[in-house]
């Protein structure tokens, strides 16, 4: 096939421009759309499907189909070509229609006679508003610059068919009855916390008005004007967010990579040449650009075309000269802020003391608005379905991220039950905030240490706001996680020198890479496996791929250079494992030698005890190790072979079971015999009644999440060892599948607060 007369789809796009124009019904300009179409693309024909209340594609105008189809052929989303084409939010383009396995026949359509189909969806906001098709009687192939074409005209009739007229604005959405009774919607926890507060919505919709230039020189001149505003605006808010140290400051880096891109720039740029203004220009980047996320596995590079697509929306609003977002308006004091994805940039640009939550339709965890979120601790709830179509602007809402879940004009009950859980956490706060100087110590004079688990710099300031002895447990691989490839010694020692550095003397004890089961690396792709918790993983791969962690080690050791270096190695399941390992670093640590490196001023090597197993070797181990650090989830997942990721499993076992206290009470003996220091920092050591029976059972070092040093503190400040400890070894007895409640009522008895 040839390629297309660049002539023609300017002519083309000029024809809709003017229909769109003239004075018409909104049915009446799809008849003629259809028209001009079918013509421009010397098509057989063309139709336009709506979508309608309950994911319905109606067929609403059409040139070359059978009249009265019209408002009567009906597909679900997902049945027949142009369902699927709806359901994947993706052009199709078919020689022949009919060997398509989703091809359906309508009869009343007439369609049987033609063999080649070309369809793209229209798109607003990302959501499937419609679909736009045109058929050939002919076999044959379509080529790109007719999807283009067809996607550009489809953009131009995402205004005509969401300005209204044609059906109800409310029915565009996928929703079925929105009513005024209370509504829950679930999510996922990006960041924990409760609030109360008015829902705003973070993107007042822009209209493209007009999407056809008639002068491309001038168009791109606006371009340029529109981009140039956009960077310096950009500069001064980075400039004065305060938050440019550490993670944060990484993020908008890359934000501010993304504002520079060329490649960026010349995608508008070229569409802009092919006769649409500048803001149809870069709308149209826009849909294409979400269309792609939708279809990328990759968590981190999705990620990465949130903050592109966040661009193009400012962009956007730069050239219709109407910079406003939501951020700029007259807000409530209480806003909960929602949007269906939201750039770093974007949440920065908003009074912090108004923000209360911000709830998004998409987001994870290792998202970059999420991280700085949790650096303003607001409670972030994220992958709520549908949220913006389910919500009006100024409705009450209630945000529960600890239990992922929002509540739409909640009815009074709720609010006076939630309003009474914020005084409580407030009060919580203020109670910790109270013992935040004081060191752990039980009512009987044992010390506990209190350290918190990171994996990101934006964790590293918690340690000292929490007054933290130090990082328990430091994930090397969380980094890596977020990254697009391996970063290289340089990298990695600047990381840990920061890590080393923020901590300001206190330990630090940096675990090697734990890759593998439910942790993947986006540029490592490790084959599949059965059983990925006991199989290739973690200090498994780091033995087998030798290189991946000499380099770790070469680079904490450079970080540590005249300093304290902790390192621990994840996942050993015997002595001769560990030797291995340690064989690694005392290499690597003779290498810095021999080439005269400041080495660490003192070094301490740990084991994890993670595999049950290892737990018998403790004495054949204790010549050769300095530390053990019980990782508890993947421990009590091995020892009752129950898969920690398995929602079917979750709460099956307990971990306050007479088995693992048993098994836990005998490694801290052993250990003590073995004058062996030992410490815990699985999640059981954030929990306080678990901390509570982790004490008892001899632990005097625990590591967890930020968050769970106060209410752990406040634990241990009210304990009397001793007693428990005598309790403890009646309960290890039991036959008890869990000795939870027992210990609850322990707690309560003793006035301690768990
Ligand atoms: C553990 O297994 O308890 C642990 C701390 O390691 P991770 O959760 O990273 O596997
Ligand atoms: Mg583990």
């Amino acid at each position: 096939m040839n390629a297309m007369d660049p002539g023609k789809s300017l002519r083309l796009l000029r024809k809709v421009r003017d229909v769109m124009a003239a004075s018409a019904k909104p049915q009446e300009r799809l008849d003629k759309i259809v028209r001009v179409i079918a013509s421009g693309m010397k098509a057989n024909v063309c139709s336009v499907y709506v979508m309608r209340a309950g994911n319905i594609l109606e067929l609403f105008a059409t040139r070359g189909l059978k009249r009265k189809a019209v408002h009567h052929t009906r597909l679900r989303v997902g049945e027949g070509i142009v369902g699927d084409i709806a359901a994947h939010a993706k052009p199709l383009a078919l020689a022949d229609a009919t060997t398509h396995a989703s091809y359906t026949f309508r009869p009343e359509t007439g369609e049987e006679k033609f063999f080649s189909m070309l369809g793209v969806p229209i798109l607003r906001s990302g959501n499937v508003i419609g679909v736009l098709v045109v058929q050939h009687a002919e076999k044959r192939e379509y080529i790109e610059e007719e999807t283009d074409l067809m996607q550009t005209v489809a953009m131009v009739l995402a205004e005509l068919v969401s300005s209204g007229g044609l059906v109800e604005a409310g029915e565009l959405s996928t929703v079925d009855g929105i009513g005024l009774l209370p509504l829950r919607l679930e999510g996922v926890q990006l960041n924990g916390g409760l609030a109360i507060g008015q829902a705003v919505r973070h993107q007042p919709y822009i209209f493209v008005r007009n999407p056809v230039a008639e002068d491309p020189e001038a168009e791109l001149l606006r371009l340029n004007a529109a981009l140039s505003n956009m960077h310096s605006a950009l500069e001064s808010l980075f400039s004065s967010s305060g938050l440019d140290a550490g993670e944060s400051g990484d993020i908008l880096e890359t934000y501010r990579m993304f504002a520079e891109d060329r490649g960026f720039v010349r995608r508008i740029r070229d569409v802009v040449h092919t006769g649409l203004t500048a803001e149809a220009a870069v709308q149209k980047v826009q849909e294409d650009t979400r269309v792609r996320m939708l279809q990328i596995p990759d968590p981190y590079l999705r990620e990465r075309l949130h903050d592109l697509e966040d661009l193009t929306n400012r962009l956007a609003r730069h050239l219709s000269g109407d910079v406003k977002t939501a951020a700029e308006m007259d807000l409530p004091d209480n806003v909960v802020l929602i949007a269906r994805t939201l750039g770093p940039a974007d949440l920065l640009e908003y009074d912090p003391k108004r923000l209360r939550a911000l709830v998004l339709e998409e987001g994870s965890q290792t998202s970059h608005v999420a991280i700085i979120a949790r650096d303003l601790d607001i409670p972030v709830l994220g992958r709520v379905k549908d949220v913006l179509n389910r919500i009006d602007a100024l409705e009450q809402v209630i945000v529960d991220a600890d239990n992922e879940q929002i509540i739409i004009r909640p009815g009074d009950d709720a609010l006076q039950v939630y309003k009474k859980n914020i005084r409580a956490q407030a009060q919580r706060l203020a109670g910790y905030e109270a013992i935040r100087g004081r060191s752990a110590e039980t009512r009987d004079g044992e010390k506990v240490s209190l350290n918190i688990n990171a994996g990101l710099l934006a964790d590293l300031p918690q340690m000292h706001a929490t007054r933290a002895d130090g990082i328990g447990l430091y994930r090397t691989e969380i980094p890596f996680m977020v990254r697009s490839s391996f970063p290289d010694v340089d990298a990695q020692t600047k990381l840990y020198k920061k890590v080393i550095d923020q901590s300001k003397g206190r330990s630090v004890i940096f675990r090697t890479l734990d890759i593998g089961g439910d942790k993947a690396l986006p540029y490592m792709r490790l084959e599949e496996q059965d059983n990925p918790a006991m199989g290739w993983r973690s200090i498994r791969i780091g033995l087998d791929r030798p290189a991946i962690l000499r380099q770790q080690l070469r680079a904490l050791i450079r970080a540590a250079a005249g300093r304290k270096l902790d390192v621990t190695f994840p996942m050993i399941s015997d002595v001769s494992e560990f030797l291995a390992a340690r064989a690694v670093f005392d290499l690597e640590l003779a290498r810095a030698r021999s080439r005269k490196q400041k080495l660490p001023r003192k070094i301490r090597v740990g084991s994890m005890l993670e595999v049950p197993a290892l737990a018998w070797q403790l004495p054949a181990l204790r010549p050769h190790v300095d530390f053990i650090s019980v990782g508890s989830n993947d421990l009590v997942q091995f020892l009752f072979a129950s898969d920690r990721g398995n929602p079917h499993l979750s709460g099956r076992y307990d971990p306050l079971s007479p088995s693992i206290l048993s098994f836990l009470r005998w490694v801290v003996k052993t250990c003590d015999d073995l004058d062996l220091p030992i410490s815990l920092c699985g999640e059981m050591a954030g929990r306080p009644l678990e901390a509570m029976a982790l004490v008892g059972l001899g632990f005097r070092s625990l590591s967890m999440t930020p968050s769970a040093i106060g209410p752990v503190k406040y634990m241990v400040l009210t304990l009397e060892e001793e007693p428990l400890r005598d309790y403890l070894d009646i309960l290890c007895g039991l036959s008890d599948h869990s000795v939870r409640d027992k210990l609850s009522i322990y707690a309560r008895d003793h006035g301690i607060t768990v």
